[in-house]
């Protein structure tokens, strides 16, 4: 039995973070590359995660770049033979890394697309069962990280009772007193 099971991460959703190697939502840390962007990856495998509901437009303009270029590199091509300035070699080696990326994307897509539409046919209790059982069980932690992997299936609301009941059990298996200020509970 996993500890979170307020959080299915088995559960197709396109708007959280998927892991193509382990084939789950699983949860993630997260990188500030050099230019500023953030980077997901999985805890698990350390693979890099993707949204699915964000990469489908990429990947569509992606693919529609390299036809275009490629049809416009391709036509240009026999009229250049002969001219000082070809514009279908820069037109076909855009083409040939936005094909690269476009295609790497609609790779990792088909493979969530399928992994959906297969968990989408299982019962309510076979995905509870494979959630239990799966070997990278989400595990519970403060830390921003956490709140944010967890913001992804839960409301806010919802989100504050699972930090809520976490807080609960810790207070009633740690006895040690803490050294922090705590006002005591308002109680008449
Ligand atoms: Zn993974």
């Amino acid at each position: 039995m996993r500890e979170m099971p307020e959080i299915n991460h088995c559960i197709p959703n396109r708007n959280a973070f998927w892991c193509a190697k382990c084939y789950v939502h699983s949860q993630f840390y997260c990188e500030t590359e050099s230019d500023g962007t953030a980077r997901y990856s999985c805890r698990e495998c350390d693979f890099a995660m993707f949204l699915p509901g964000q990469i489908v437009p990429w990947k569509n303009g992606l693919l529609l770049g390299t036809l275009l270029l490629g049809l416009f590199g391709l036509f240009r091509l026999p009229h250049e033979m002969m001219t000082y300035w070809q514009w279908s070699p820069a037109c076909l080696a855009f083409a040939g890394f936005f094909g690269l990326i476009g295609g790497m994307m609609w790779f990792h897509m088909r493979n969530y697309s399928q992994w959906a539409a297969s968990q989408r046919l299982k019962s309510n209790s076979e995905l509870e069962k494979e959630a239990n059982e799966f070997a990278a069980s989400p595990y519970y932690e403060m830390s921003d990280e956490f709140d944010k992997w967890a913001a992804q299936f839960l409301s806010e609301t919802e989100l504050l009772q699972l930090h809520e009941r976490f807080d609960c059990r810790k207070r009633k298996t740690v006895s040690k007193p803490s050294d922090e200020l705590e006002l005591p509970p308002l109680e008449d």
